[in-house]
């Protein structure tokens, strides 16, 4: 399994000089399995991905996996400048979920209507191939992909992979269960039970659902995770929907994570500002004496788990 960072930031690409080394794209991570192409997300880092897949194929057939953690902008605005969706007899496959409004090949086509944009959808003359899921495990040859809703004010999912005896997680937006911020039910059930933070009280409700997270994070090689903010910065913007190093590493401790890497980091983090937040991170993995390698996710950063 072969993970490859192509858009690390948050909200809005934010290029420049200052965020030149973690890059400035938003959130898009390209991982290859055996012969499988699988995307998560689409944020804009899915532009130079598209390009990359095309000069591979050299005019063969592309197939790619896209999994959608949520149709917020900073997850799917790259789509429209994807380059093998517009071209015939490639084949993308997208997953994600229905809204309760609106669908997810709706959600898609929607930021590409006149008003926003000059081409619509169906201008892309690939097999756009949409498939609504929920908390399940799908299949795709040995891979095995399983999805759960985390608590951001979207239907957000976090996914895990599973080949071979390896696997991997990322989070997608996540804030600590401190409200209830989804729009799904399903992202507040454990062992099919649907519970409320009024009834159980904040520290109950949070503490069995963190366990829920955990678990299905359970001893992954690697887990990329929402760390968009420093904790000061979230006790500023509780309910955005994002999360800090420090509850970051707490998840992983509780899942027995050895490898975190840090991602969505927020506009304003520049590549000081990065490096002190994986500083930190990795003094506080110290102090509370666990042994978890921990990093920055990085735009070009390739890493293996083997
Ligand atoms: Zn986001
Ligand atoms: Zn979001």
């Amino acid at each position: 399994m072969k993970v490859r960072f192509w858009g690390v930031r948050g909200s809005i690409p934010s290029p420049g000089p200052e965020t030149v080394r973690y890059g400035g794209d938003t959130t898009c991570i390209e991982m290859r399995v055996g012969t499988e192409t699988i995307i998560f997300d689409a944020g804009s880092g899915i532009r130079p991905l598209g390009l990359k897949l095309l000069g591979e194929a050299q005019g063969a057939p592309i197939k790619a996996h896209l999994f959608i953690t949520h149709t917020h902008w900073d997850h799917i605005q790259g789509f429209p400048f994807f380059v093998p969706a517009f071209i015939p007899n490639n084949h993308i496959m997208i997953y994600g979920a229905d809204h309760e409004t609106m669908t997810l090949p709706e959600l898609f086509s929607g930021q590409m209507e006149k008003g926003y944009f000059p081409i619509p959808i169906a201008a892309m003359e690939a097999e756009l191939e949409f498939i609504p899921i929920s908390e399940e495990t799908l299949r795709i040859g040995d891979i095995e992909i399983s999805s759960m809703f985390v608590n951001h004010p979207s239907m957000a999912f976090a996914y895990r992979v599973d080949c071979n005896g390896r696997s991997f997680v990322f989070g997608g937006d996540h804030e600590p269960y401190n409200n209830m911020l989804s729009y799904s039910k399903i992202a507040y059930q454990v062992d099919g039970k649907q519970l409320d933070i009024e009834e159980n009280g904040k520290e109950k409700f949070s503490k069995k659902l963190d366990e829920k997270l955990a678990s299905f994070c359970q001893d992954a090689d690697l887990l990329v995770f929402d760390t968009a903010y420093t904790l000061d910065l979230y006790q500023q913007r509780e309910g955005w929907g994002h999360s800090y190093p420090e509850y970051a590493v707490h998840i992983a401790k509780m899942a027995g994570i050895k490898r975190l890497a840090l991602t969505h980091h927020d506009p304003t983090d520049t590549d000081e500002k990065v490096d002190a937040k994986v500083e930190n991170t990795r003094q506080f993995i110290k102090a509370s004496n666990l042994s978890i390698e921990c990093f920055a996710a990085q735009v070009a950063l390739e890493v293996s788990i083997e």
